[in-house]
């Protein structure tokens, strides 16, 4: 999966979609949908009691939105960007920004299996 919860994306498309980072607060639907903070947010009316509001009344929360319309930010190239995956010289395994090669950081530890040759 190229997205991960506590990542900044940006949302590319919809009504919130901005050039600005923006935290990934929760991955559902196995891993088809994302939550982003203050993304696709609706107000809920809930009674008295609840517990995040329990004087009842309206709740804001965010609604999931479709994974493919999140890319992650790259602080680099100030944008959204397509994920790659490479391996380096000792094997450990990194998601990278395709555009610039900026390491967002290491999904697996080195393994000498894998190395590359260092360039
Ligand atoms: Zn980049």
């Amino acid at each position: 999966m190229r997205i991960k919860k506590g990542d900044l994306v940006e949302v590319t498309t919809g009504a919130d979609a901005r050039k600005q980072p923006r935290k990934v607060l929760e991955i559902v639907q196995d891993g088809q949908k994302v939550i982003v903070e203050g993304v696709n947010r609706v107000y809920k009316h809930v009674k008295r009691g609840h517990p995040k509001a329990p004087q009842g009344g309206r709740l804001s929360l965010e609604m999931p939105i479709a994974i493919s319309n999140v890319a992650l930010y790259c602080d680099s190239c100030k944008k959204g960007v397509r994920v790659g995956v490479k391996y380096d010289d000792k094997g450990a395994k990194s998601r990278v920004c395709r555009k610039c090669g900026h390491v967002f950081n290491v999904i697996s530890p080195a393994n000498p299996k894998y190395a590359t040759q260092s360039k």
